[in-house]
């Protein structure tokens, strides 16, 4: 016997049928005890524990609610909620309801007509534009000024009918276009040879930086299980990208003071599937900018990539030095950033359906871009989500910020930032029962309990009195101001009115309104959010059912 049979002889020997079978058992408990290691680590023992629970908690009411008594009884509760949300949404209107093409197409005058009672349809005969104009809405509508709608509508009108998808029929929405991205690319500091495309919007923005990312690690890192690090106080248009992208979204904690999020757990969280770790410039719950230094260098660490939402601080942050306020580093200038958002619809004041996402080098923009050579149709190529675009909001878009100009934007800064400030400092000097989370540095803050009242309790009393604001969940239950243009002249009338608030929670507390409810309800682990889900759901049936 040669020594080469004897080494096949004792490797036939060695790896039977049971050995083999035993090594693949290996494998899969290895890859899942893998799986798990790396989850106690982002996690915690004590986080696992809790989801643990959570996931048990659920399953055992989800077998309660089975039982026919409790389904009967759960359905009627829901049912009557729905119907109380139908009738503050669908509201019974003088306008016909159109269920099918009129036979014979209506005139101008009809549908002017029309236009004008359904451009003033509220609630109880109120007059929904007085709503936000009076600045009573937190966020919802960034208004620029009324000389600045003349400009968008002059713009709409002449682009009307334009679409991008053909440049050569359009070359000067494709000028504009291309100036808009180099103009938001220059207030970012971005390097030489960076690049970005326009969007629908923030959350198109964040899809797209998440999609480029995953297209970017699986070309060059062959990352076939991509997971991003994502704070707990980013915006959902994330875990939206994981679900549409098939991204692994890790939830990270942000610290009890100072609302930024923790480096720690980003660095816990970080394992040889990451792909992108995401931070906020600020963030939409409590308006805090979280520490793009640090993330960037985690991520150059790493080598991987780091996003920074500025779809909130979008024509703001990059103002804020200027206007004499204090700024933090968010932009390019940043070492390790790589991608940045920026909502041109937010404070940039260009019509909806408008933002920017931007990146570091034009070889990584290639990732964002869908091409397919083979199609019927022709040779395909679109930059986004959407084929056909609006020309026309590109051109609006490019209006409004050639009208504004760095120094009408630096001057817009000081306004809303400032009424932000005055607010925040007034509750902190004249409101003892509330509280600001962290300190914010740009337009938005949020409003906790300083202990004694139901700070969901003062929203819904802030309702009463017209003003719309944001419940805030998670860790710290608050409510939250996006301050607008709006807001300026009324800081004094939010201030007086939120003292009434808390006066009254405090001296008759109970009798729970919709927000105390609605949030009393998603923070109780068990059933809750699946009843909100559910009630989601129904709401957005309903923004498709008919007025009767
Ligand atoms: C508004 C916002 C977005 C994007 O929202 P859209 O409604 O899709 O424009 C993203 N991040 C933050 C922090 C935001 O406030």
């Amino acid at each position: 016997m040669t020594a080469q049979d004897a080494r096949t002889g004792w490797v036939r020997q060695v790896v039977t049928y049971d050995h083999a079978r035993t090594l693949a058992l290996l494998y899969v408990v290895l890859h899942f005890s893998r799986r798990w290691v790396r989850t106690v680590r982002a996690e915690g023992v004590r986080g696992v524990a809790h989801n643990a629970y959570v996931s048990v908690a659920r399953a055992l009411m989800r077998l309660l609610l089975k039982l026919p008594a409790n389904r009967r009884r759960v359905e009627r509760e829901m049912s009557t909620a729905a119907g109380q949300l139908e009738q503050s949404l669908v509201l019974p209107s003088t306008v016909p309801t159109m269920r099918v093409l009129p036979v014979h197409g209506r005139d101008d005058r009809w549908i002017d007509k029309q236009l004008d009672v359904l451009q003033h349809l509220g609630k109880h005969g109120d007059d929904s534009e007085r709503h936000w104009r009076d600045g009573r809405c937190s966020g919802a509508v960034y208004h620029g000024g009324d000389e600045l709608s003349r400009v968008i509508v002059d713009a709409l009108r002449r682009f009307l009918l334009s679409n991008p998808l053909h440049p050569e029929v359009f070359p000067g929405v494709r000028k504009m276009e291309a100036e808009v991205v180099a103009m938001v690319l220059d207030m970012y500091n971005a390097p030489p040879g960076a690049a970005g495309t326009t969007t629908s919007g923030g959350t198109e923005s964040i899809l797209m930086a998440c999609k480029t990312v995953r297209d970017w690690a699986r070309a060059e890192r062959g990352i076939t299980e991509p997971e991003m690090v994502v704070p707990m106080s980013a915006h959902v248009a994330f875990d939206k990208a994981g679900n549409y992208f098939g991204i692994k979204v890790r939830r990270v904690p942000v610290d009890r003071i100072s609302r930024k999020v923790r480096i720690d757990a980003v660095h816990r969280a970080i394992n040889s599937n990451t792909v992108l770790l995401v931070g906020s410039a600020p963030n939409f719950p409590d308006g805090m900018i979280d520490d793009i230094v640090a993330l960037g260098a985690l991520a150059k660490r790493h080598r991987i990539k780091c996003h920074v939402d500025c779809c909130l601080g979008s024509f703001l942050v990059p103002f804020l030095e200027r206007a004499g306020f204090v700024s933090e580093p968010f932009d390019f200038r940043v070492e390790g950033v790589t991608s940045i958002s920026c909502d041109t619809h937010k404070y940039g004041f260009a019509p909806k359906g408008s933002s920017i996402v931007m990146y570091d080098s034009e070889a990584l923009r290639r990732y964002q871009y869908y091409v397919n050579p083979a199609w019927v149709g022709g040779v395909y190529a679109s930059p986004t989500l959407a084929g056909s675009r609006p020309g026309a909001l590109i051109a609006a878009t490019w209006a409004v910020m050639v009208a504004m100009g760095q120094d009408g934007y630096t001057e817009s800064c000081k306004q809303i930032v400032g009424a932000a400030k005055a607010i925040e400092r007034r509750i902190r000097d004249e409101i003892p029962e509330l509280t600001i989370l962290g300190h914010p540095l740009v337009s938005t803050f949020a409003i906790g309990s300083a202990g004694a009242i139901n700070v969901y309790d003062v929203g819904d009393q802030m309702s009463k009195r017209g003003w719309h604001l944001n419940a805030i969940g998670g860790d710290a239950p608050a409510v939250h101001l996006a301050c607008t243009r709006l807001t300026v002249p009324v800081v004094d009338e939010f201030v007086a009115d939120l003292k009434e608030a808390v006066a009254h929670s405090r001296t008759k507390p109970a009798q729970p309104g919709t927000m105390a409810t609605v949030y009393g309800l998603g923070q109780s682990t068990a059933v809750g959010p699946m009843l909100i889900g559910d009630m989601a759901t129904r709401f957005i049936d309903l923004l498709y059912k008919l007025t009767p």
